[in-house]
Order: structure tokens, then sequence, then C-alpha cells
């Protein structure tokens, strides 16, 4: 099992406009979720926080540029990167939506390809892993694209959850991440696995780690999960 592919979701009211971006999402590999109004956007954001969302300004109900500062406004969905599409182009309005805290803007009519390169370069920032970056982390070195791990020079055996688990950590060291996190993240939220098969494999981990030398990088943090470094 390869690492979980990014997901996105997509908001946008016009059925064609949705489907060519949510075509165009799936074939770059990633997980896609669609809705067609704000409150629904919320609603799903609510269940499971995508990686990355793109966003029409124009919906019925609650607008794109309300769903933006609402999410950008709750510490849970404030780092979860969001590039505004829109139809307007006057100067005074596009200030409106990055003040709202949107991180990309495109205007309509859009090149596909050029916004699948802006959620490139989204998801380069905030989930580098997923998308074959070379992460590091002091004498750690882990690269997305042959997802192989060396530490001083030694390459080293991790099995695919191990590996996944080490992304996740990579990605942001020094954050502390609870059971509950990593099971999300790495085992995905559709299978149930027990929180202290995380243990587990956190354990194993740590000997592949150390298997060469070395401190433990990886700190247990009492009551609140794991964190590297
Ligand atoms: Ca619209």
């Amino acid at each position: 099992m390869a690492i979980a592919p990014p997901s996105v979701l997509v908001v946008e009211d016009e059925p064609a406009q949705r489907e060519v971006l949510a075509y165009n999402l799936q074939a770059e590999g990633f997980r896609v979720a669609q809705a067609d109004n704000g409150e629904e956007a919320l609603l799903l954001v609510a269940e499971e926080t995508p990686d990355l969302i793109v966003l029409d300004w124009m919906l019925p109900n609650v607008s794109g540029i309300e769903v933006c500062r609402r999410l950008k406004s709750r510490a849970e969905t404030r780092a979860v990167p969001i590039i505004m599409l829109s139809a307007r182009s006057e100067e005074v309005d596009l200030v409106r939506g990055l003040e709202t805290g949107a991180d990309d803007y495109m205007i309509k009519p859009y090149s596909v390809v050029e916004l699948m390169a802006r959620v490139r370069s989204q998801l380069r920032r905030t989930r580098p892993s997923t998308i074959g970056a070379t992460l590091e982390y002091l004498d750690i070195t882990l690269d997305g694209e042959t997802h192989r791990v060396h530490r001083d020079g030694h390459l080293l055996k991790l099995g695919p959850t191990e590996f996944r688990l080490l992304s996740t950590f990579m990605e942001k060291p020094g954050r502390v991440w609870s059971r509950e996190q990593l099971l999300d993240r790495v085992w995905g939220r559709d299978i149930y696995v027990d929180t202290r098969t995380v243990d587990v494999h956190v354990g194993r981990l740590r000997k592949a780690l150390c298997a060469h030398g070395g401190e433990d990088p990886l700190r247990t943090v009492r009551g609140a999960g794991y964190a590297l470094g």
C-alpha cells in the first residue's frame, strides 16, 4: 500500500466545471470529493479534512468567500490550502479574496493545466511526501519518489506502514501527533485499527531508525502521542 494520495475537495456549483476539475484531479492521482454548495462543503470538511480545497467564489447560499473565511478562522482547518476560483477580475475583489486567507487564486476562464500546477505547488508545501518530494530531517533522508529512507548514509529497511508513519512525521518535525491523528493519516479513516497498533508500528519505526546506531529521534509525549524531534 502506497502513501494515501492527497485528498482534494472541489466546491463548484456548475456541474460541467466541477466534473472537469474532478476528472483532472483524479487523473493526477488525487482522491477527490465534490460539493456543489458552500454548506455541503463545510459538512464534508467537518467529516474529513481534505489536503486541499478548490473553491468557487460564487456559490448558492453560503458563498465561497464565506466558506474560506470560516475554514481559515478555525485552528483545525486553517492550514488546509484553498485555491479560489472567480469569474471576477476586479482588483478590489482579488484583495478581498486574499484577505479571507485564500492561498491562491485563479480567474475564470482558467487553464486546467495551470490550476493542476498550482494544486501541486500548494501540496509541495503542505504534503511534500505525497507528491514525490525528498524530505530531510537531521541525518535522515526520505525519498518520496523511490520510497527509500537513508540515515547517515545507511539504507533503512522500513515496512510500508513505517514508511507512511515516517513521511507523516517528517512533513512536520516537532508536531505532536495523537494516535487518532496518526490513524487517520497513515491508515485512513475507512479502516478500523486499534490505537495500540500505532504504538506497535512506532516501535518498529524506532527500531529501524536506530538499526545502524544514532539516537532515537522519535519522542513519546505522555498523554498526547508522538513527535519527531
Ligand atoms: Ca459558481
